[in-house]
């Protein structure tokens, strides 16, 4: 049995990682400040003889004793990293050092939530882990891209400098029960204005593409990532290659749902990459994964849960 440390836990990924953690027979200390994150995420876990919350600022030093460490703590969505945006650059930056600090005296691995906003508004399509990517370094959105670059490369060098065995997972845009209503991400945005019968709000013309890939596919994709041959740092993208524009993404929704809601277009945000999808050849060739869940079956899952946001069966606290 290995005890492992998730920081960021408590979220909308963490919260599902935890769960696989602890099905897989390990003991889970989950971290977390709970900035976004939610103790309605992990009240289900709380009982769970192997688990434990910590709540903690990982842009402070932590000293704890564990086998392994996801480090996933960081606001993810626009809204939210935007909200307070040089805490968010101090918890990429700071946190990464802190927790590759712990890894280092513990002599463990540790895997960072990378992210393919490190590619920026990219030139290519689909984007290899070689693509250098197009940031700007001054816009709204460089707290999370330049934090979550400059994350990968304090990985690289405590490999290099201090032989800190790293994982390292570039995630692609994934979605999921437990997505924050709040957080003006486009699934949960789009979902919940469908369900409530509202406008979709759809920024610019509604033309730039993302790919979506559902959270149980992507949790599988971690954690073969931080269990697979030592030599394998990373970065490796995990994501869905199903490409869409947001435009087929909110006629989707509206099908799915059932809804009235009609389209309400608004302006795009500064720096909002015009597509984005992952070329997956190196997940499956080193990890032999691929995403096994199919849109439609993703959103389905999404639209109960978000259902039972609504009526209250499911109560976020
Ligand atoms: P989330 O906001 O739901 O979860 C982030 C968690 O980190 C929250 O529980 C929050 O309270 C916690 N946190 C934030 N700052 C902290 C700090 N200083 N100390 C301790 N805890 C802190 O977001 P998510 O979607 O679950 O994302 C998890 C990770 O995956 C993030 O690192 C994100 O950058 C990365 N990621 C997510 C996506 C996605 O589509 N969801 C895509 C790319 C990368
Ligand atoms: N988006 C939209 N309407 C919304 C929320 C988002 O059209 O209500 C767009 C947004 O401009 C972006 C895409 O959907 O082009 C994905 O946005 P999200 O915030 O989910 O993720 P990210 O931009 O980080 O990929």
């Amino acid at each position: 049995m290995k005890r492992i440390l998730v920081s960021g836990g408590s979220g909308f990924l963490g919260s599902h990682l935890c769960e696989k953690l602890l099905k897989e027979g390990n003991e889970v200390l989950c971290v977390d400040n709970l900035f976004t994150g939610r103790k309605s995420n992990i009240h289900h876990l709380l009982s769970h003889k192997n688990f434990e919350f910590l709540r903690h600022d990982i842009t402070h030093p932590l000293y704890a004793e564990v086998d392994e460490i996801y480090n996933l703590a960081c606001p993810a969505s626009p809204l939210h990293y935007q909200f307070d945006p040089i805490q968010t650059t101090k918890t990429s930056v700071m946190g990464a050092i802190n927790m590759l600090g712990l890894a280092k005296r513990l002599k463990i691995k540790v895997l960072q939530a990378s992210t393919s906003e490190v590619y920026g508004d990219p030139e290519i399509n689909p984007q290899p882990e070689s693509y250098k990517g197009c940031v700007n370094p001054i816009g709204i959105r460089a707290c999370y891209d330049e934090g979550k670059r400059v994350a990968e490369t304090l990985f690289f060098d405590y490999h290099r400098q201090h032989q800190v065995k790293i994982k390292v997972i570039r995630i692609f845009n994934t979605y999921g029960p437990r997505m924050q209503p709040n957080d003006g991400r486009v699934v949960s945005n789009f979902i919940l204005q469908a369900l409530k019968g509202e406008d979709l709000t759809i920024f610019g013309e509604g033309t730039q593409s993302r790919s979506f890939c559902y959270v149980d596919d992507l949790i599988d994709g971690m954690y073969r990532l931080m269990n697979s041959n030592e030599h394998l740092t990373g970065p490796v993208n995990i994501g869905n290659p199903n490409e869409m524009t947001m435009l087929e993404l909110a006629e989707k929704i509206i099908l799915m749902t059932g809804s009235r809601s009609k389209l309400r277009f608004l302006p795009l945000p500064q720096d909002d990459p015009l597509q984005r999808r992952p070329d997956i050849s190196q997940a499956k060739r080193e990890l032999d994964w691929e995403p096994k869940t199919h849109l439609d079956q993703g959103l389905e899952k999404t639209i109960q849960y978000f259902e039972k946001v609504l009526t209250k069966e499911v109560v976020l606290v």
